[in-house]
Formats: structure tokens, C-alpha cells, sequence
């Protein structure tokens, strides 16, 4: 996997759930640690309480080889451990992505091909990856399990510091010549490899291209002026020397850093490190700093090219235009802190001067792809301007962006937006994720990376006081920081890109001449290599592999029976609402569902408008900038969504409804619930200048998911002809929304649109149509329920009954447990008579690689065989659909899985190849249903599911199964019963029954570059 940097707050959002009550807490434990205490060939350097984050960070250094080391002790059982190194390429090869990926492929203790594919099959982690940065490359992986943490890390500290690097590896992982056809001498040869065909995907997203020319041209001096994750062809000039001479420099003890986060205890971390990993090096000196970019001493201007989006909103307006200004070294942590804030308050939301004065005067969609702070490089960046512009807009745009700074050094901020912001910080440290090791990881990473110190960062409550403290002192302070970094630097670089019809064709015809070249030069007995590799390779892939090696858990290490979750159905003005005590640090979370069942057919394609513009146009007495300033200032977030929700017992029943979420500390519940019923009484529609501004911002966000979300696409286009719901789904989600959005935002007058908003407001915000959700402390509830009572009577005149629009309404009980009661009932649209057929469809899109799918109709939840198809997908996506998609044929990812709208989904992402993988999915059926698998694999592929099954749930979504699909702590168990119960041969029976060719109806998707086979066969839809 490739990852950019993303700004440094946006990356400690998710904090996670305090569990494990025990006698000393694991933050106390750690304060017991002595400075300069000797520990397994460690020195404790640091010890230091971080009460904001209930932890406590003890730092220390390995004596032998310098390597580094940060443990974060606190009260959560999802542990996680990572291991990073400063990884720092000189030429756009991508030889630390290529390693990232072939350190992955077995080690010396664990020879066996893909212990890391494997291990997702033999342990309950929560989480398993690695990440290429510019500049580093990290190895996390967190579980719950105590024992499974001690299997994880031995593969890991095996594969990074151990690694085979065999030349297959480099060849599948990296990049190879072989025949199209591995088994054919005659037919032509091709470039191959994972990371060649992942890096062409990735630069077919000209959100992509610009980042990565905007870095590169930004810092040309040093290691950010090369492609760390890889330029295709760049690529194809890396050698397997190369690649371990990389390894051996870089993936070294002294160039490491090693965190863990936790309740487990450190000694027994550290004892595992040293004993399997560090014992066995002395120290080097791996000399991978990263030296500061020479300031210039004048501003730069470049132009680059990229491929015309067919998918854009106008297709004359497609350029961008952004400058990008330097800031100052990350490893000032109190200056990074800052001007992370500073430039949140230039360019977020309404009421910054960056989104008046740019966006607003709709010159261009949205923001530049690259916006605001930056603080994945050594030295940060701030960069603003705009995507979807024209080119004549240029000098306006260049001139806006230089007035706005001089605005901002005149006029500064206002105290409210200020204040709102440091309101966000103390949701932000409040809210309880359950992933927060894993945020920590990533927002210490770049820091620590440069040698900055990860303890300081971890301080945030003392940063803001600091701010605080600076503001006090000095009014001007943030005006002084803009006059500085901004008005007065020379070191910023103005960027254009514009699109080229001819990009794609000129992409094509460099890699075709860099074949050629690499071909010309063969010798026969080469060619001989060549396809004798080619064999070889396949043969070793086709292989029935020996994973006796690596360490696994057992079904048995599953914990039997799931956890109850304390859930109370109560009512508020008649309205059900389900009440969820949990521990959520003074946070409160309310959510309803409001049913569409009353909404004209014609008004269902707006809904995700609606959506996505209701809370963003103003309300009561507030216009859409004090509204958000509101917002801003009391809650959390207020978000509106489309929702369908399969039911469990019959494929051609649904739910369809619009999903309220939001969040605040308990002191402001009164605010937010207030804010809400503003919405509801009154709403404003009045404003079309904003509505315009909203609909091209989220018509040009669509259209650039889709190069990297093209398999959810895909999916919801191959399942649309074969359930009522997904038919709704992909009108909602699916490629017709994208290319409705288009054409809305291509509409000059918006007033019928905007005229139909008010109507569709009356059918969605009918409290008849309503239930709702509260999860908060126990000590708040009471007080939550009084709150929720004065809503409903404030919200109560649009209450009114309306005939639904489908005529067959079925209703269920929303908690079939409890007593019946008649207000509590989920009201479901039945289509008894909807006729599943298969529809077969392609969309012509400008990227080189494709995302395909297969879906096939089977069973609702509650059937007896859903488990076993479950089990299924994962086991055929492990054991057979990795290997022939991913592996023999280059894509990205690919594999199968079940749905819990009864649908059997196949799928692949970033593939190079269409037929071959449409036959593999076929392929993939016969093999399971020959039944060539055996217990071990089914027992793998148990652990996985009950890995997703059990995966932490935080405080603020507990009790959301029951309120959303209607699914019991009961149903829950009965499903996990039935996943222990899975044999061999119930695995062969359903992949027989409902798999095999004619047995159940099927629909394919298709998204990818010109095709000739699919458009000459008549029984492909061609869009
Ligand atoms: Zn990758």
C-alpha cells in the first residue's frame, strides 16, 4: 500500500475505548519505570504522564544498535505495534515500496510464500498493514489477544529485519518482462508486477499526479524530489541488487523506530524485540537524515499535464492552479502545532477567508486536491488554490490568493472561530475511537521520523494554553505568523495542471517504447530466461503451500459468546428512541432515522442532495455562515445520509431512510438539539448561490472517489438488477448518481432543484416517520431523555400522517425482544414481486486499469446457509482469488465476499487484466465447489471473520445493530453459532447451490479502459 501524508490533527481523530478495569491501571504500571533502568538491553531514557490521553509514554533507546522506542501505556486491550524506518529513495524507482512489499513475501524463520497474506488468516488482529511514505515506511499491526499479539510480532520483526527477498518476490512484488501469456513463448511480452500495475492506477488519479508533482517541485533538493511509492517506468530500471543493498542500509536496528501502545506489559515487549530481532546486530550508522531544502530566493511557477476527466463536471473547466508555500520544521512541534491551527482557520469551512474569496465566487469546483497544512515532509506546507477552474482564471486566481494574505495580516480572525476550533481539539481528545493506537502511530510518525521528539506532541492540552497564552501576549500573533510565512516567503511555488487529450495515449506509447527498448536488447538465451521464469513462477504460484511454519490461534481462542450490549427502548413524544448507557467521556451522541416511505418516487434521486446540502444552507435566524459557525462552536458535527437497510429475513424487503448523526460534550446537548429543531421548523431554501457552490463541490468530490473507490462502483452496479434495495443503493451511490450530480452542477439555473428541497423536507423531517438514538454515560441519560422530550414537543407540528408512496408497508418490531409496543416498529417496503435478472454492464473510463464485479443474489442474513457463505467468500478470497488475481495477474487486490444484503459479491481493484479475471471468479466457484480445500483452511478462514465479527466496537456505535437493522444480542449469537458450526462439506454445498453457473441470478460490473471484446459482444450494456 501507498500512502500520502495527511495534516496532522485530521489524523488524531479517532480515540479509542477505555476497557479492562483493573486493580492498577496500565498508565499507573508505567510510571513505576526508573530513568536510566536497564530493561532486555533497553535504557528507559523518559517517563512521562499524559493525562489528557490517559496514558502514560515511556521512552527509551536499544543499547546495542541506537534503535528507538515509544510505549504508550493505557487502558485499552486493542493493542498495537509498530515498527518504522526512515526510508529516504534518491531516484523514483520506488525501491522502499517494492520492499515494503517483498520483506512481506516469507523470512528466514517463516519461509513459507506470504506469511503476512497468511497471518490475516490465522490470527484476530484488528489490524494488518504497511504503509510506503515519502520518507518512512511503517509496519503496525494491532489485536485484543495477548498471545496473538506475541505471533504478529514475531512475523513481523521476522520479515522486516529477516526478509528472503528471493528474486521471484521481486519479480511478482516489483516488476518483471513476461509473455502476456506465461505459458505461450509466442505471444507478446508485457510489462508485470504488483507495485507497476498499483503506481499506474494510482497515476491514473490526477488528485494523485498533482500531489506528487506539487511535492517534488516544492522540495527538489533531496529525497522529495523522487516518487518514493514508484514512476512506473521508473520502476522497471530497479534490479533485485538494488532492492537488497536498500534493505540492508535502510531496514536496520539503528534505523528503527519501535512503538507500542497498550495493556499489555512492556517488559514482555521488549524481551521478544531483543531476543527474536535486535540481539542480533551491532550498530551502524545509516545515515538518513533528511537535510533542510535552500530556501529560494524567489518565488517558482511550473505547469504539468494530465489526463482529461470524463467525468467532470465541465469538461472546459478542468484545471488546477494552487501555490504551495514552505513552512518550518516539523520537529518544532509548538510551531507545527500553531500553523496547523493558523491554516485551519484560512481555509476550513464557510466562514474562512480562503472559502469566501475562492470558492464562493465559484471560479473554480472545489479546492485544489492538495490543500492547507502538510506536515508529512521534514519541513511542513501549506498550500491553497483551486480544481476545476478554467485557464483564462489564472492571473484572477493567483491575485486572489495573494489579497486574501494581505486581508488576513489587516484584519486577522475573529474570537469565535478561534475559540470554535480549540472546541473541536477538545472533542477530538474526548471522543473515543477505537483505533486510537493506530492514530497515535500515524500522528507521532513524520515527527519522530526527523528526530523530533513524539512525547511533546502527545502534550495537547499544554499546546493550547500555550496558544492561548500567545494570543494574550500578543494580539497579532497569528497575523505576525501569516506576514512571516506567507507575505514574506520566497519559497513558494505556483503549480498548474491542465488536462491533455492526448495524455493517456502518450503514457501508452513511453511504456510501449521502454518495452521496446528493454526488449531489443534481449539475447536469445535471455528470451529463454525469460520464459522459463515465466514458468517458474506460475508453477511456485500454483503451488500448494506448507504454512506449517507460522504461528496461529485456534477456533478455540474464539471467545464463545459475544458480550451483551445494555440497550432501553423508550419513547419521546411518541417517538421510539433507544437509549445506550455507555462510557463516552463526557461526550453525548444522537442519531434518528427517518423513513423516505412518503417521498413522490420522482424526488428519490435528490435525496442524497438533500443530504448532503440541509445542514450546510441555514436555518431559523442564522444564514449558512453562522450557522456553521454555530455548528462549529457547540457540536461536534451534524451530518445527514442516505440509509437502506436490507432486512434479515427476506431479500425483497427494505428500509430506506435518511440517517441523522451528531455528537457534543454533554454541556452543549441542549445547543445541538436546538440546532436540530431549526432544521426541522425551519430550514432555509433560499439561497441559490450557495446551493450551486455546495452541488459543484460534491459533483467534483464524486468524480475524483471513483479511480479509488472504483470497485464499491462496480459492486453497486453489478448487484442494482438483482434486490430492490441495491437497485435503490446504486441510484443513491452508484455511477447514475455521479453522472446526475453532473449534470446538476453543470446547470446554470438551480431554482427548480432548490424548489423541490422544501418539499422533500416535509416528507423526510415527519417525526411519524422517526426513531432515534442516544448513547452517553449513565449519569447523562436522564438528563438526555428530559432534553429529547422538549425536541419532540418543538418538532411536533410537522408531525402528520401520510400514505406511503409503495403500497406494501410491512412493519417489524424494532426490538423483537422487548414487550410488544406499537410506536416502536421499523416500517419496511416490501416488493414481493420484484424480478431479479442479469444485466451485465461496462463503463468506458479513462484509467488503465480496471475495477470489475460479480454479484450473485442468495440469502438474507437469517438463513441457515448465510454463515456458511460468509465463510466462503473468505476462504476463496485467501486461498484461491488472491492467488490468481493478485499474484498471477498483477491486480492491485481481488477476492469474494458475503453481504449483509444477501448478496455473494466478487471483486477486483487495480486490475490489468478483465477476462482472465472473470473467469478466475468462475474458476474460484469450481474450486470450492470440488471441495480442494481442507479443515485447516476452513479454520483460517473462521479466525478472519470472527477477527471482523469481534473487531472493537466504539462506545458511540454500541447498541447500533439493534437501532439500525434490528438485529438482537440473540440473532447476533445464533449467526456466531452457526459460523463455529461451518464444516467442510456445507462449504462445497453452498458454493454448489448457490454459485454454480444457472443456480441464482447474477449481475457484472465492469469499469475500465477501452475494451474491444466487451463492446462487440451484444450481451454487455456499454455506457
Ligand atoms: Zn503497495
Amino acid at each position: 500500500m501507498f500512502r500520502q501524508g495527511t495534516a496532522l490533527l485530521s489524523k488524531l481523530r479517532h480515540f479509542s475505548v477505555l476497557q479492562r478495569q483493573k486493580s492498577v491501571s496500565a498508565p499507573e504500571r508505567a510510571l513505576q519505570y526508573a530513568i536510566g533502568q536497564k530493561i532486555y538491553g533497553f535504557t528507559v531514557r523518559e517517563v512521562t504522564p499524559v493525562p489528557d490521553l490517559f496514558l502514560t509514554a515511556v521512552k527509551l533507546d536499544h543499547d546495542a544498535t541506537g534503535a528507538q522506542y515509544l510505549h504508550a501505556a493505557r487502558d485499552d486491550s486493542n493493542n498495537l505495534f509498530s515498527v518504522q524506518f526512515r526510508t529516504t529513495p534518491m531516484d523514483s524507482t520506488g525501491v522502499p515500496h517494492i520492499l515494503e512489499h517483498t520483506v512481506l513475501c516469507g523470512s528466514r524463520r517463516f519461509p513459507c510464500r506470504d506469511p503476512f497474506f497468511k497471518m490475516l488468516n490465522r490470527s484476530l488482529s484488528t489490524f494488518m498493514n504497511a504503509f510506503t511514505a515519502s520518507d518512512y515506511t511503517m509496519y503496525p499491526f494491532s489485536t485484543q489477544n495477548a498471545k496473538d499479539f506475541q505471533n504478529l510480532l514475531s512475523v513481523y520483526l521476522d520479515a522486516v529485519f529477516f526478509p528472503c527477498l528471493r528474486e521471484l518476490d521481486f519479480w511478482q512484488e516489483g516488476w518483471r518482462l513476461e509473455h502476456a501469456n506465461p505459458t505461450d513463448p509466442s505471444s507478446p511480452l508485457v510489462f508485470k508486477g504488483v507495485v507497476f500495475n498499483e503506481m499506474k492506477g494510482a497515476f491514473s488519479d490526477n488528485e494523485r499526479v498533482y500531489a506528487q508533482h506539487l511535492q517534488n517541485k516544492l522540495l527538489p533538493d533531496h529525497t522529495y524530489s523522487v516518487v518514493s511509492g514508484g514512476e512506473p517506468l521508473a520502476i522497471t530500471d530497479l534490479t533485485w541488487d538494488q532492492l537488497r543493498q536498500f534493505h540492508s542500509t535502510h531496514y536496520h536496528p539503528s534505523n528503527a523506530r519501535f512503538f507500542t501502545y497498550g495493556d499489555l506489559p512492556l517488559e514482555q515487549h521488549l524481551k521478544q524485540i531483543q531476543d527474536e530481532a535486535l540481539s542480533k546486530f551491532q550498530r551502524t550508522d545509516p545515515n538518513t537524515a533528511v537535510p533542510a531544502q535552500k530556501l529560494w530566493d524567489k518565488p517558482r511557477e511550473e505547469h504539468v499535464t494530465c489526463s482529461p476527466d470524463a467525468l467532470a463536471p465541465d469538461p472546459i473547466t478542468q484545471n488546477t492552479l494552487c501555490v504551495s508555500y514552505l513552512l518550518g520544521d516539523i520537529t518544532d512541534t509548538f510551531e507545527a502545532f500553531t500553523l496547523n491551527l493558523l491554516s485551519s482557520l484560512m481555509i476550513s469551512g464557510p466562514n474562512s477567508p480562503f472559502y469566501k474569496a475562492l470558492i464562493e465566487p465559484k471560479i473554480g469546483t472545489d479546492f485544489s486536491s492538495v490543500v492547507g497544512y502538510d506536515g508529512s515532509t521534514r519541513q511542513a506546507s501549506f498550500s491553497v488554490g483551486l480544481q476545476g477552474m478554467s485557464e483564462e482564471d489564472t492571473e484572477r486566481v493567483k491575485s486572489i490568493i495573494s489579497q486574501t494574505i494581505d486581508d488576513i495580516i489587516t484584519t486577522g480572525f475573529e474570537e469565535e472561530r478561534i475559540e470554535a476550533l480549540l472546541h473541536k481539539i477538545e472533542i477530538q481528545m474526548k471522543h473515543q475511537s477505537t483505533s486510537f493506537g493506530l492514530a497515535l502511530a500515524s500522528y507521532i510518525a513524520s515527527c519522530w521520523n526527523h528526530d523530533g521528539d513524539p512525547v511533546e506532541l502527545l502534550k495537547i492540552s499544554e499546546n493550547v494554553s500555550r496558544f492561548r497564552q500567545c494570543l494574550q501576549e500578543n494580539p497579532r500573533f497569528l497575523q505576525d505568523k501569516v506576514q512571516r510565512y506567507f507575505k514574506e516567503n520566497t519559497h513558494r511555488l505556483t503549480l498548474s495542471m491542465s488536462p491533455d487529450e492526448l495524455y493517456v495515449e502518450k503514457q501508452r506509447s513511453l511504456e510501449q517504447e521502454k518495452l521496446q527498448q528493454k526488449t531489443q536488447a534481449l539475447t536469445a538465451t535471455d528470451c529463454q530466461d525469460i520464459y522459463q521464469k515465466g514458468l517458474q513462477l506460475l508453477s511456485e504460484q500454483s503451488k500448494t503451500q506448507d504454512d506449517s511454519c507460522l504461528p496461529a490461534l485456534k477456533v478455540s481462542d474464539i471467545a464463545p459468546t459475544i458480550p451483551h450490549t445494555p440497550v432501553e427502548v423508550g419513547t419521546a413524544g411518541g417517538v421510539p428512541v433507544l437509549y445506550c448507557e455507555q462510557p463516552t467521556n463526557g461526550m453525548v451522541y444522537f442519531r434518528a432515522l427517518c423513513n423516505l416511505n412518503t417521498l413522490p418516487e420522482d424526488l428519490k434521486i435528490y435525496v442524497p442532495l438533500f443530504c448532503n446540502v440541509i445542514t450546510k444552507l441555514g436555518c431559523g435566524d442564522m444564514d449558512y455562515r453562522q450557522q456553521a459557525q454555530r455548528m462549529e462552536l457547540k457540536t461536534g458535527g451534524m451530518y445527514v445520509a442516505p440509509q437502506i437497510i436490507s432486512d434479515t429475513d427476506d431479500l425483497d424487503l427494505y428500509e430506506q431512510g435518511i440517517l441523522l448523526t451528531s455528537s457534543c460534550l454533554e454541556r452543549n446537548l441542549p445547543d445541538m438539539l436546538h440546532l436540530w429543531s431549526e432544521l426541522f421548523n425551519s430550514p432555509r431554501f433560499d439561497d441559490e448561490e450557495r446551493l450551486k457552490v455546495l452541488v459543484m463541490m460534491s459533483a467534483q468530490e464524486l468524480s475524483n472517489g471513483i479511480s479509488y473507490s472504483g470497485h464499491m462502483y462496480a459492486m453497486a452496479r453489478a448487484a442494482r438488477s438483482l434486490t430492490p434495495a441495491s437497485d435503490l443503493l446504486e441510484t443513491f451511490t452508484g455511477m447514475d448518481q455521479v453522472k446526475f450530480m453532473k449534470r446538476m452542477a453543470e446547470m446554470t439555473d438551480l431554482t427548480a432543484v432548490l424548489r423541490k428541497l422544501p418539499r422533500m423536507k416535509r416528507h423526510l423531517f415527519n417525526p411519524e416517520n422517526m426513531r432515534c438514538a442516544v448513547n452517553a454515560a449513565p449519569q447523562k441519560m436522564p438528563d438526555a431523555s428530559v432534553e429529547l422530550e422538549g425536541f419532540m414537543r418543538n418538532i411536533s407540528s410537522h408531525k402528520k400522517e401520510r400514505k406511503p408512496v409503495r403500497p406494501v408497508i410491512v412493519e417489524r418490531p424494532l426490538d423483537p425482544q422487548a414487550p410488544s409496543r406499537s410506536s416502536t416498529s421499523r416500517k419496511l417496503v416490501s416488493e414481493a414481486h420484484f424480478k431479479p435478472c442479469q444485466m451485465k454492464t461496462y463503463f468506458e473510463l479513462p484509467y488503465p486499469v480496471n475495477f470489475i464485479s460479480e454479484c450473485v443474489r442468495t440469502v438474507p442474513f437469517t438463513h441457515e446457509d448465510y454463515a456458511s457463505l460468509c465463510i466462503l467468500g473468505r476462504m476463496m478470497t485467501a486461498k484461491f482469488l488472491h492467488g490468481e488475481i493478485r499474484e498471477k495477474g498483477g491486480a492491485y487486490g481481488g477476492g469474494a465476499k458475503m453481504g449483509r444484503n444477501g448478496l455473494f459479491s466478487f471483486y477486483s481493484y487495480r486490475d490489468p487484466n478483465c477476462s482472465q479475471t472473470l473467469s478466475a471468479f468462475r474458476s474460484g466457484v469450481d474450486w470450492a465447489r470440488e471441495g480442494k480445500f481442507t479443515q485447516q483452511d476452513v479454520d483460517e478462514a473462521k479466525l478472519s471473520v470472527f477477527s471482523a465479527v469481534d473487531a472493537p466496537v466504539a462506545p458511540s456505535d454500541k447498541g447500533l445493530n439493534l437501532f439500525l437493522n434490528g438485529l438482537t444480542d440473540e440473532q447476533k449469537q445464533i449467526h456466531r453459532e452457526r459460523l463455529f458450526a461451518v464444516t467442510h462439506t456445507n462449504l462445497t454445498d453452498v458454493a454448489e447451490r448457490y454459485l454454480g453457473i444457472g443456480q441464482r441470478t447474477c449481475g457484472v460490473a465492469v469499469l475500465g479502459p477501452k475494451n474491444d471484446n466487451i463492446k462487440k459482444d451484444p450481451s454487455w450494456i456499454v455506457k
